[in-house]
């Protein structure tokens, strides 16, 4: 049956792709987004459809709609050049945009998504990261407007549903990567591809021995969408990600055998504070509640985002921080 869906962020990454399932589905689908690190070309192709509605609108203010049955809630800056650059906009960003999603949901009785971040889990010491892990986050490190805002958001989620019997749904998701990743944002496969088309050097950051385990974006998008369709009772947190785990240094030497050509590896700059040294999901719970799995290999994943890459014209994307 057709609903009628909000994605809040829904002109980014994840958010573009997710609008793209939910129309194709069927649904109406109302994009709300700011476009700070989301970009309109990302939602062109859907401008036009009957069934698609675009709305620049900051989700730190209010917002209102008769009849929502869905909510989606992404808006977030992810990356963190992105989230640092102004953190106590990001800090309202999750904690005012997730409270206006769940008093919208309240209101209507949607259900709302949130999407939430292996981030809530810090710098972990136990690996891989069960949902029922509290993590180990510097509360006043330059990670924390993201990591304790995401947390927040996470509170408020069970808040509302405890107070309110809001039904809600609440994916920890671990780093995503594909095409219409921000070109600028500074995560790491965006920069090593980018700069190993450009033949650059690519910029390792500490010794490359940091872990990190790359979920392709349709793998993440179909975990989204499962767990929006479960049954009332199951409110998550539920972790999706690709088990798969791997270093930095594995994924630039990845990077540079896929594209070819000249770029090397430069090991120069200092590991950021309070980077995560290891990060890896164990997602048995959505293996059972979801029947979910990731199921494209890094390099079939890889390959598909440096085609993108490729066909991309730089000089349309406008970096939205410096940090990248
Ligand atoms: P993204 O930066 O591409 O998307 C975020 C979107 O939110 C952008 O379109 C941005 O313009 C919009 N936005 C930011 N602040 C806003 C505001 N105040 N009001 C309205 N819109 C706003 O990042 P993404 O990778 O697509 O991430 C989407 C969501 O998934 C985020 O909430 C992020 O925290 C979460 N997430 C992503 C990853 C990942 O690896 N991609 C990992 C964990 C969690
Ligand atoms: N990183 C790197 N070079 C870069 C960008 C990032 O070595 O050009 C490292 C970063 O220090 C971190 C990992 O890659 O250890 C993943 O960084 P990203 O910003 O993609 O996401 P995070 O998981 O840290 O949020």
């Amino acid at each position: 049956m057709s609903k009628t869906i909000l994605v809040t962020g829904g002109a980014g990454f994840l958010g573009s792709h997710l609008c793209d399932r939910l129309v194709a589905a069927g649904h109406k689908v109302i994009c709300m987004d700011n476009l700070f690190t989301g970009v309109k070309l990302n939602i062109a192709h859907l401008e036009g459809n009957p069934n698609f509605e675009f709305i620049r609108h900051d989700v730190t203010e209010s917002f209102k709609f008769e009849s929502i049955d869905q909510i989606y809630n992404l808006a977030c800056p992810a990356a963190p050049g992105h989230y640092q650059f102004n953190p106590v906009k990001t800090m309202k960003t999750s904690v005012l945009g997730t409270m206006h999603a769940l008093g919208l949901a309240k209101r209507t009785k949607a259900t709302v998504l949130q999407a939430s971040t292996s981030e809530v889990y810090g710098d972990p010491t136990v690996h891989p990261q069960p949902e029922s892990y509290r993590g180990n986050v510097n509360p006043i490190g330059p990670r924390a407007c993201y990591d304790e805002g995401k947390r927040a958001a996470e509170s408020l989620m069970f808040d509302y549903h405890r107070q309110y019997g809001t039904a809600i749904k609440v994916v920890r998701i671990f780093n995503t990567y594909g095409p219409r990743m921000h070109p600028f944002d500074g995560r790491v496969v965006s920069n090593f591809i980018r700069q190993a088309i450009a033949g650059e050097p690519l910029t390792i950051y500490g010794d490359g021995s940091q872990s990190r385990s790359f979920c392709y974006v349709d793998d993440l998008i179909e975990g989204l969408i499962r767990t929006m369709e479960t049954p009332a009772e199951f409110t998550g947190p539920v972790n999706i990600g690709n088990p798969h785990e791997f270093t930095i240094a594995q994924l630039a030497a990845s990077v540079v055998r896929l594209v070819g050509g000249t770029s090397r590896v430069e090991v120069a700059r200092p590991l950021p504070q309070d980077d995560p040294m290891q990060r890896c999901p164990d997602i048995t719970l959505a293996e059972k509640v979801l029947q979910w799995k990731s199921t494209v290999q890094l390099d079939d994943g890889l390959r598909r985002t440096i085609e993108w890459f490729k066909s991309i014209d730089l000089t349309q994307f406008r970096a939205p921080t410096p940090n990248y």
